[in-house]
């Protein structure tokens, strides 16, 4: 049973979203490239999960903050009363193991991830401890992709592959006896413990006024729009959404990527390019957020 479907990861949003209104450095196109790479794999593995998870209880895409360190957990299954938690990773290519580390085909060191994957699941396991859950944790590094070849891999519990995960999770679910209400209560401890409001620390600097303003298409990205009276058509792709849905959309882009900068109406009038009247604007904020008076100014949240 999934208690914490997966969601695009901030990150990915942001630079989802910038791409298509800013020049990004190529540092930064890397960056959104991963982001992509990482976050297919991600959904692959939850592919793989899936004919398997009812008798689990899976928590997927968690942000955690524990003694002033930040992690993530790609996915996090808990089967009687034992935490099983999982890194993703979506490299193809060469690489070699050697004395406990990992080399490209280039032969430098890349950073092994079941180093960081462990120091998350210790965090994660003195912070229950302290809450009266006395747990047994394992760790998987699930290499996705198909085209990932690991040489001189000796045999090795925590890595996982493709042609594994079947049998993994059928294991898993078959040697489950369902959740009991002290699995439930211990998934609801860790979803407490989750930020869905994590915002990570090397974002990239991007002022309101450089970028390009007004609505992308969510299908193709292209600006381009004929309306009708209430519908906004994309030309390029065909997509149809209501003039409502589309500012509704805009307003949340602009509120996961300013989410400290007041919601007015002209600030949104000017995020929308300037297309749609102020009176629109205004009526789109006044039925989907709280209106709130400061002197002479409205603004909403
Ligand atoms: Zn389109």
């Amino acid at each position: 049973m999934i208690l914490k479907q997966r969601t695009e990861p901030i990150t990915y949003k942001i630079y989802e979203s910038l791409d298509h209104r800013m020049e990004l450095s190529l540092k930064e196109k890397k960056k959104y490239e991963n982001q992509l790479i990482g976050y297919d794999g991600e959904q692959q593995f939850d592919s793989f999960m899936s004919p398997y998870q009812e008798p689990l209880l899976v928590l997927n895409g968690l942000n955690f903050s524990i003694e002033g360190m930040d992690f993530q957990i790609d996915s996090l299954v808990i089967a009687n009363g034992e935490l099983y938690l999982y890194e993703v990773k979506n490299h193809s290519g060469h690489y070699y193991y050697r004395d406990n580390a990992i080399y490209n085909k280039g032969g430098y060191r890349v950073r092994n991830p079941l180093g960081q994957a462990d120091r998350s699941a210790e965090l994660l396991y003195n912070y229950l401890l302290n809450r009266g859950y006395h747990l047994k944790v394992h760790l998987f590094v699930v290499f996705i992709h198909p085209d990932f070849i690991f040489n001189d891999l000796p045999p090795h519990t925590s890595y996982l592959f493709p042609n594994q995960l079947a049998a993994h999770f059928h294991n898993l679910s078959n040697q489950s006896r369902g959740s009991n209400q002290r699995d439930m209560q211990l998934a609801q401890e860790i979803l407490q413990l989750h930020d869905e409001y994590y915002r990570p620390k090397n974002l990239p600097v991007y002022p309101f006024d450089q970028l390009e303003k007004g609505i992308f298409c969510p299908q193709c990205f292209s600006k381009a729009h004929t309306d009708s009276r209430q519908n906004r058509c994309c030309p390029t792709c065909g997509y149809i959404e209501s003039i409502k849905s589309a500012i509704k959309r805009n307003i949340e882009e602009y509120r996961f990527l300013f989410p400290n900068s007041p919601l007015t109406t002209n600030v949104i009038y000017e995020w929308c390019g300037q297309i749609y009247s102020r009176r629109r604007i205004y009526l789109v904020l006044k039925e989907n957020f709280q209106s709130h008076l400061k002197g002479p100014c409205r603004y909403y949240t």
